[in-house]
């Protein structure tokens, strides 16, 4: 069986805006915080999907979806994902396991996190047992400490579709 590994780790700034939807792999909470970007900047999505490509050597998401791209304003980081999904079937994988750790003061997951795993596995079509999602703190040091931001660190492994000869 051939294996890949892949990593992503995105990072987006917070700020107070209610206009603006919170997503998080994909999910949505009702907060008056949410993440800034060019993009829906869902940092959960955007980790994934650069683990994804990274398992399979094609680059990141900023090479395939640049911010120079107007048309690109405020994209649904689901086609990123599916973009990155496509490329990993082309290239004769499917996902294993995926493992996510948000990183960061605020918003609060926790009471999210089973939804959080249920929109990803719709996302991906995958079982909810190989995803795992975490979240953490710096305990308030640096700047995501201070909720100026959020990180997200993805881990994925890929296997191959057909058994290696
Ligand atoms: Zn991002």
């Amino acid at each position: 069986m051939d294996l890949r590994i892949g990593n992503g780790l995105d990072f987006h700034r917070l700020k107070t805006d209610p206009s603006r939807p919170l997503l998080l792999g994909g999910y949505e909470i009702a907060s008056e915080l949410a993440l800034e970007g060019h993009s829906d900047a869902d940092v959960v999505l955007h980790a994934l999907a650069d683990a994804l490509l990274g398992a399979i050597g094609q680059g990141d998401i900023g090479q395939h979806f640049p911010d120079s791209d107007e048309s690109l304003k405020n994209l649904d980081s689901r086609k990123i994902v599916n973009f990155a999904l496509g490329l990993v079937r082309e290239h004769g994988f499917r996902i294993a396991n995926i493992d996510l750790t948000l990183v960061g003061e605020k918003p609060r997951v926790a009471v999210h996190r089973d939804a959080i795993r249920a929109s990803l596995a719709g996302i991906l079509g995958l079982d909810v047992t190989r995803i795992g999602f975490k979240a953490t703190t710096t305990e308030k040091m640096g700047a995501l400490g201070r909720s100026e931001g959020v990180a997200c660190l993805a881990t994925v492994l890929l296997v191959s579709l057909t058994p290696a000869e």
